[in-house]
């Protein structure tokens, strides 16, 4: 039996594969810099989850972790997955270590910021006037839809022919809390929220939009407007501009977010919180991105970006978060760029030079 007392001072690294271990090692020293500076007492540990723990343990997310995990107050992950094999045993592909982690933590909302600074833009595969000054957030309902939903499987008939089914299900208490907390955050920013759906073909959107519905009535001062996925998809590259927090179920979310990455520049610059009753979970929005791994070439700014909003909601230490906030800004207005995001003048490092530029700042409380 895996015990989960929260220890408030526990935060458990989870490297992962690919560029995690990377860029967790860059942002394990940003942590303990940043930590030290703010006087907050932290035990960090570290866990195995994904490709080394089917290898160590023959389970993607092994009790070992399970127990770390939940003994943390936060934990920071950095990537899950490997090259795609299109293996068919879903239980043992270390992507299903991520999908058991979030289960395990009842993690139910991603939120996920996109902010394009002046510095970005001309990074950004969109033209300047329609990115500039982009701050929007993604929140991704996680625990639920496609990805979790049963019956799923795949079964061949007495003709040989395979066919394969999952399952979207949303129940109404699901829906309920990811939305309210869509709703909290919109308090806290320019007080607007797009639900995003499919409402004209699936049953489970129109749920979700009814639910959306009710709870505006305890936001009065919310503005809430829908938006069919396919339109939203649309509406995110054409006027950016137009989005505060946008929510949405837990597919539509994942690509959502990702399209909306590209916005600024690229996929390593987003940082992401995972949010449940209890526990929180950081990481960057990419992959493990195989292609790039152990060459010394991943943007860390995602996972440093991630431990900024770990101290923002787990640590609440909001202070801390915006030291590493203007750290990282100043760095790419000085020009300081891993290669995933060329501009004019750039000056190209790798990722322990990134992350070595932005713990300077951070020494320096922030300023050149
Ligand atoms: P990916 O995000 O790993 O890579 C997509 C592209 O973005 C690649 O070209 C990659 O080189 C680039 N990229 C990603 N992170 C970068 C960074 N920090 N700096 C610079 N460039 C970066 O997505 P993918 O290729 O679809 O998936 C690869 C593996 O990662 C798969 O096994 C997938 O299941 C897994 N995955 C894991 C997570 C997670 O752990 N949360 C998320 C998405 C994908």
């Amino acid at each position: 039996m895996v015990s989960s007392v929260v220890n408030p001072h526990r935060i458990t690294l989870l490297p992962g594969d690919g560029v995690g271990p990377e860029v967790v090692a860059v942002g394990k020293e940003i942590l303990l810099e940043v930590a030290g500076r703010f006087s907050l007492d932290l035990e960090l540990d570290e866990g195995v989850i994904g490709i080394a723990a089917l290898e160590r343990y023959g389970d993607p997310y092994p009790e070992e972790t399970v127990a770390k995990v939940l003994k943390s107050r936060a934990v920071l992950l950095g990537a899950v997955g490997g090259e795609q094999t299109g293996k068919k045993d879903y239980a043992k592909r270390p992507e299903a270590g991520l999908l058991a982690l979030r289960n395990s933590m009842n993690l139910y909302a991603n939120v996920r910021p996109v902010q394009v600074k002046d510095a970005l833009v001309p990074s950004s595969p969109l033209k300047p006037h329609v990115v500039k000054g982009t701050d929007l957030v993604v929140v991704r309902e996680l625990l639920g839809g496609l990805y979790f939903g049963e019956p799923r499987g795949r079964e061949r008939n007495a003709q040989g022919e395979e066919t394969a089914w999952n399952t979207m299900v949303y129940s109404e208490s699901q829906i309920e809390r990811v939305v309210r907390k869509a709703f909290d955050l919109a308090m806290d920013r320019r007080k607007s929220v797009m639900s995003v759906d499919k409402a004209n073909v699936l049953e489970v959107s129109l749920l979700w939009r009814e639910v959306v519905t009710r709870v505006h009535k305890d936001y009065p001062e919310v503005s809430l407007s829908h938006q069919y996925v396919d339109n939203c998809a649309m509406q995110l590259i054409r006027d950016p501009l137009q989005f505060d927090v946008i929510v949405t179920e837990n597919m539509f979310g994942d690509i959502l977010s990702d399209e909306a990455a590209v916005l600024a520049g690229s996929i390593g610059m987003l940082p992401s919180a995972s949010l449940g009753a209890e526990r929180t979970l950081y990481e960057p929005i990419h992959g493990s991105a195989p292609d790039i791994a152990g060459k010394d070439v991943a943007n860390p700014v995602g996972t440093i970006l991630s431990i900024a909003m770990m101290f923002h909601y787990a640590l609440e230490a909001p202070e801390a978060a915006q030291c590493i906030e203007t750290a990282v800004h100043e760095s790419l207005k000085q020009g300081y760029r891993t290669r995933d995001l060329p501009a004019e003048g750039a000056k190209i490092v790798g990722t322990r030079e990134m992350g070595e530029r932005i713990l300077e700042r951070i020494q320096r409380g922030g300023r050149d």
